[in-house]
């Protein structure tokens, strides 16, 4: 994995991580990835009104500053920042105060809820709720367009109840051509998050290579491979697997940015 960054994980200036930059890096190192972008959560305006959702970039950008001298592996500094309609201005301005080399958009709410927490899925049909999740997607990076990388489409079906959890395209065409395209025609990247492909209850969910192929189809060029890891024993977690699976469909690289500036490397 010569040449290849993990563009998603969360160090210990997220909430829900305990990861030190230091574990990361030499995990990074060990497995033989070029590197790691730290993206740590900002999710503002939570509708439990959480604040710990957020962090100070300043502070992590210091942090990784006394790091990156002695790394033997490249560190980029990034956000994954949590797109609600009721957060976007705020998101905005929170960010314009600094720089960063990566920008994952995320959705970590529906309609006010967390599908982590499994009420989402109460009443709902997998058709409706996994519907819902991919047209907020799309309103959503209409309204926001500041990213490099939409970050887990398919966070939907982490955590779901239903027996057949995978989401696939054919289940929903438009929902994600629509999806595709606007990435595409934008210059922005799709993101394999290994971190859904895990065992958790139930079925584990599968990546839908059709998703990625129809992509390609509609001039998707630059898709980028986080693990997502919140530990540093899942760094770089699959990518072996995923990279070969992706390379199947036709592409030719894997994408990350730095300075905001995709960096294409060869598969
Ligand atoms: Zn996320
Ligand atoms: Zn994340």
């Amino acid at each position: 994995m010569a040449a290849i960054i993990d563009s998603h994980t969360h160090s210990n200036f997220s909430p829900d991580s305990s990861m030190t930059i230091k574990e990361a890096l030499e995990a990074a190192e060990k497995i033989g990835l070029a590197g790691l972008a730290f993206t740590d959560h900002l999710d503002l305006k939570t509708p439990d009104g959480d604040m710990r959702f957020a962090f100070d970039p300043a502070l992590q950008q210091r942090e990784a500053i006394l790091h990156r001298k002695n790394s033997k592996v490249d560190l980029l500094s990034g956000v994954e920042i949590g797109l609600q309609p009721g957060n976007l201005k705020e998101t905005s301005e929170y960010l314009s105060n600094y720089q960063f080399d990566t920008i994952i958009a995320s959705i970590h709410f529906v309609d006010g809820v967390d599908p982590y927490k499994g009420d989402y899925y109460l009443g709902l049909q997998k058709r409706e709720a996994y519907g819902r999740y991919l047209e907020l997607i799309y309103e959503l990076t209409q309204l926001y367009q500041d990213f490099d990388i939409l970050g887990h489409y398919d966070y939907i079906s982490r955590y779901a109840p239903y027996k057949m959890r995978s989401l696939f395209y054919r289940e929903f065409p438009d929902k994600f051509d629509a999806i595709l395209s606007s990435l595409s025609q934008s210059g922005k990247s799709i993101e394999i998050n290994t971190n859904t492909y895990r065992h958790r209850n139930g079925e584990t969910p599968r990546l839908d290579l059709n998703i990625f192929k129809r992509y390609r189809e509609l001039g998707g060029e630059f898709v980028s491979i986080g693990s997502d890891a919140h530990t540093s024993e899942r760094i770089g977690e699959q990518f072996e697997y995923y990279l070969f699976q992706l390379k199947s469909c036709g592409f030719k690289y894997i994408t990350h940015f730095k300075e905001r500036k995709a960096v294409p490397v060869k598969l």
